[in-house]
């Protein structure tokens, strides 16, 4: 008798190179995939709005495929183990399989579920398709975690290249009675509000939008991709994050796409292996071995000293700051970029970063949240490694003396404008000249290009100069050296003088 198994789906939204899927076709007897949904079990980070609505998208896409294999997708509402329990009651399964994912709060949740299902006399297994490397196999030569990218890529380069991607299943069998599902809609991922229409333009969440963004980023922007990818003004990097988040393409595919695509070229191994491309995907895999090791870090600094960092508390520079009207175009380009896309580029992510965590002074933690709620890609490993190493709190992170001047960066990284062109219409008359430095523009390009601070476009919420200062004590504070002398950050905005033309 031919047995049926549970496909319990979850970030792993696609059909080819799926260990689960393969192991539960293996067994020869229906597969019922379903997807549960279970926010509250994902600790204190339920998926955000952004990710909402791209889950919304990515389940549409998985169900169509998986009827063109004769399945289908079956929704259900939590908790998960019961749910799991009443769907083997319907279906008569004998086994559940599910693919690992790494936030700790889910850890916990997997690890019971696996406990109990066990204990119910299941076949219960789960199996590695969101990494190169487990976690937990990595480790330095004292048998510790790494904490420093560098020497933690190069010993995952020196293990044996991982396999090939399994192919998808032509067929799929089905069981012989569908157990009840919700609608999709049921689930209320869309926002209400008309807010994700950007979303919708940008983006074609599921897996044949995975695979095409990796066939274009290769054919059309690897080569140039160590030149372009700090650029926002240019299509440079892959934009497979959410893909990749989602699991509608896995890094072992993106790994072995990258090979393919050298082979044909006939590219040196230590070229292609030895990529700047690869090694933003061996941040992922650093970012998921820091959160797994270091499980605390998505509310708290890795280096312990920065607890005693006394933050800023003020509401309107946060605003300002999520709604891009902080009067540094760069920083509001990049901000508005991610409200109406849900993504930012990377070298803007660490601009606006800087900016919030040493020119304000606002806790990280705030700005982790604001970009948890509205990316399209928010990860819960990427997005804790990416703050803190902004903060310079965290593993591996940029000192927190080096402070972004947000205006030399908008001008060297987006030399011509055209990026805050695109996202702050309102300067799109000011010459290159001033367009990253409004404030210091003289009055006749000012009303020649039909910018008024204060009126269409904000003045600078902060002198970078002064702030910059006040970081640099705040910071020399934590380190004891200068216990005394910094005025408390609680009073900085009252202190704050105006933007200067150095800034
Ligand atoms: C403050 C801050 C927050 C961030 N939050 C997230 C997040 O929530 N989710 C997320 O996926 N990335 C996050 N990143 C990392 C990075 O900005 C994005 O992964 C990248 O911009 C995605 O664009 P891409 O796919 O075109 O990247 P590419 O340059 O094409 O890189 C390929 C892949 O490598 C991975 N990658 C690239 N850069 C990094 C990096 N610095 N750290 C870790 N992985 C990387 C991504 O999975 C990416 O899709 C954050 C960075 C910062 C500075």
């Amino acid at each position: 008798m031919k047995q049926t198994t549970l496909l319990w789906l979850r970030l792993d939204l696609r059909l080819a190179d799926h260990p689960a899927l393969a192991a539960a076709v293996k067994r020869g007897g229906p597969v019922v995939p379903v997807f549960i949904w279970s926010p509250e079990e994902d600790g204190d980070w339920p998926p955000g709005g952004a990710s909402m609505w791209w889950l919304h998208h990515s389940l549409t896409a998985l169900d169509k495929s998986l009827w063109q294999l004769g399945s289908r997708l079956v929704i259900r509402c939590g908790p998960a183990l019961e749910t799991l329990r009443v769907l083997v009651q319907e279906t008569g399964a004998t086994a559940v399989f599910w693919n690992r994912r790494y936030e700790p709060a889910v850890m916990e949740r997997d690890r019971e579920v696996q406990e109990a299902l066990v204990r119910d006399g299941l076949g219960a297994e789960s199996f590695n398709a969101a990494l190169l490397h487990e976690p937990w196999m990595i480790q330095n030569q004292r048998g510790k975690p790494f904490q420093v990218f560098t020497p933690y890529w190069k010993h995952c380069l020196a293990k044996p290249a991982p396999a090939e991607p399994l192919p998808a299943p032509k067929i799929l069998p089905a069981p012989p009675r569908w157990p009840k599902s919700l609608a999709l809609g049921e689930l209320e991922l869309e926002p209400k509000l008309h807010w994700a229409d950007g979303l919708g333009a940008a983006w074609q969440p599921g897996e044949a939008g995975a695979t095409a963004n990796l066939g274009r980023f290769l054919t059309t922007a690897f080569d140039d991709y160590t030149d372009h990818r700090n650029r926002p003004d240019v299509v440079g990097t892959s934009r497979l994050s959410p893909y990749l988040h989602f699991g509608e393409i896995s890094p072992r595919q993106v790994w072995h796409g990258l090979r393919r695509l050298a082979s044909k070229r006939c590219l040196p191994v230590e070229q292609w292996r030895g990529s700047q491309f690869l090694a933003e995907i061996g941040w992922r895999e650093f970012a998921h071995h820091l959160l797994f090791h270091f499980p605390h870090t998505p509310t708290e600094p890795l280096r312990a000293d920065f607890k005693k960092f006394v933050w800023n508390q003020d509401a309107a520079w946060l605003h300002a700051w999520q709604q891009g009207r902080t009067g540094f175009p760069i920083v509001d380009a990049g901000m508005r970029e991610l409200w109406t896309t849900g993504w930012m580029h990377n070298r803007v992510r660490m601009i606006v970063a800087s900016f919030l965590v040493k020119d304000l002074l606002l806790p990280w933690q705030e700005g982790a949240r604001w970009f948890w709620n509205t990316l399209v890609d928010a990860d819960l490993a990427q997005n804790t490694l990416g703050w803190q190493w902004s903060a310079g709190c965290g593993a591996d992170a940029a000192p927190y003396f080096r402070v972004f001047n947000p205006t030399s960066q908008g001008e060297k990284f987006d030399p011509h404008g055209d990026y805050v062109r695109k996202w702050c219409p309102e300067l799109g008359k000011l010459s290159d000249k001033w367009l990253h430095r409004p404030h210091a523009a003289p009055a006749a390009s000012m009303r020649a290009a039909g910018v008024e601070l204060g009126h269409n476009y904000p003045h600078p919420v902060v002198s970078h100069a002064f702030a910059r200062e006040m970081a640099l004590e705040s910071y020399a504070r934590i380190k004891g050296s200068a216990a005394g002398n910094c005025p408390s950050t609680l009073s900085m905005r009252v202190m704050m003088p105006r933007a200067s033309p150095s800034d």
